[in-house]
């Protein structure tokens, strides 16, 4: 794929591209980096499910593990073969299973599997004697989420089970888990309480027998601001990718995170306009006086929101535009009030800000969503382009 670099093309023979996504793989080492000194007694996991966030699942799981994350954390067990396919070979975790696995293909790419039930317990065993392995399986408590994990009342017999299989050699229990609810709200009572039920559950794993290798329930924001909640692994993702996990938890640069995607269109027509001109679908948006509008190529089909709609950012000829009117598919438009560009002129959506660009919170802002959503939406027309993939050179 092209380099491409602080809005110049590098290399002679670069293709034309309507719009980018430009990965700084740097910036991701850089913040892999950031976070283990954040929670130095405590092994990492990037976190790379649903294509490490939008930015592209194997260039950034090996730029994360170039910075030192010894675990990759996917959601799907497809996720995580992917990565065994492009040549991962360390220590992976998937956990979102529905019945019929593919247990058995991920327990010989040597990947631990989460376990939240007995109907997974038993279909785990099943696949480990079928192939005459030994199933690394993590189990997972609801400490309060309500959302996966076992519940504690259920958290005995499960506990137990598993303890029995790994006396019969079928499986390994490698870690016993769970996830915030509310990690983001610094200082939300849940948090004191679910880290409670964890501990009530790790007491209940240790009387069945189980000695876990690892303990994990951080995510970013919790990586970030509950260092009692580090345990011996945190599973950090959105922070890897240098967005901030809430507003409430403050900015990338106060955890001197680095946004990694940038993402960018070349204007694609210029032109004059006179006053009260209606402008895309509806006419949400006329023109207040004479004015020219320029033509972002970029729509919702690639992830540009259309809850932005006369709100989203752009950075273009040096000043922050917003969209004008309605984003459409494929397209939106920006009044310029009377100020010029060039065709093929580059819009910045977004970016880390040293250019005065708009950042992936300023989107989340704009749309009424977070900067999970805002990137993981980036469409798979728009080409990810991977800059500073050389970790010699850090
Ligand atoms: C997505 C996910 C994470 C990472 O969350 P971030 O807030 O992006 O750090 C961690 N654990 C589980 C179970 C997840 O689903």
């Amino acid at each position: 794929m092209t380099a491409y670099a602080g809005g110049e093309r590098t290399g002679p023979t670069a293709p034309p591209m309507r719009a980018r996504a430009v990965v700084d793989l740097a910036a991701l080492r850089a913040n892999v980096r950031a976070l283990r000194a954040r929670a130095p007694r405590s092994e990492l996991m990037a976190v790379v499910k649903s294509d490490a966030y939008g930015h592209g699942a194997v260039p950034c799981a090996r730029a994360a593990r170039q910075a030192g994350a010894s675990w990759l954390g996917t959601a799907t067990p497809q996720e995580a073969l992917a990565l065994r396919e492009a040549g991962d070979t360390g220590r992976l975790l998937c956990w979102l299973w529905t019945p019929g696995g593919p247990w058995r293909e991920v327990i010989e790419a040597d990947v631990d599997v989460s376990v939240s039930g007995m109907w997974a317990l038993r279909e785990v065993i099943d696949a480990a004697r079928a192939c005459g392995r030994t199933a690394r399986v993590q189990l997972k408590i609801d400490t309060g989420l309500g959302r996966n994990g076992c519940p504690p009342a259920a958290w005995p017999e499960l506990t137990a089970a598993a303890r029995a299989a790994e006396a019969e050699g079928l499986l390994t229990v490698t870690g016993i888990w769970s996830h915030f609810a509310c990690a983001d709200e610094p200082g939300h009572p849940s948090i004191k309480a679910q880290l409670a039920v964890y501990g009530e559950a790790l007491e209940e794993a240790g009387r069945a027998g189980l000695e876990p290798e690892v303990r994990h329930m951080a995510n970013s924001p919790a990586a970030l601001t509950i260092p009692e909640s580090h345990f011996d692994l945190v599973r950090t993702g959105i922070a890897v990718y240098g967005v901030s996990p809430s507003p409430e938890i403050g900015l990338p640069s106060d955890f001197g995170l680095r946004q990694v995607m940038t993402l960018a269109a070349d204007i694609a027509l210029v032109k004059r306009v006179p006053p009260g001109h209606g402008v895309s679908y509806g006419h949400y948006y006329i023109t207040p006086g004479e004015t020219t509008l320029a033509l972002v190529p970029v729509g919702y089909a690639d992830g540009v929101p259309r809850h932005a709609s006369g709100s989203g950012p752009v950075l273009l000829g040096g000043k922050w535009r917003t969209v004008a009117g309605r984003v459409a598919m494929d397209q939106f438009v920006v009044d310029l009030g009377g100020d010029l560009v060039e065709v093929g002129d580059e819009a910045v959506l977004f970016g880390p800000g040293d250019r005065g660009e708009p950042t992936v919170e300023d989107w989340a802002r704009a749309a009424g969503t977070i900067g999970y959503e805002i990137v993981t939406r980036i469409g798979t027309r728009v080409p990810r382009v991977y800059v500073h993939e050389d970790a010699l050179q850090d």
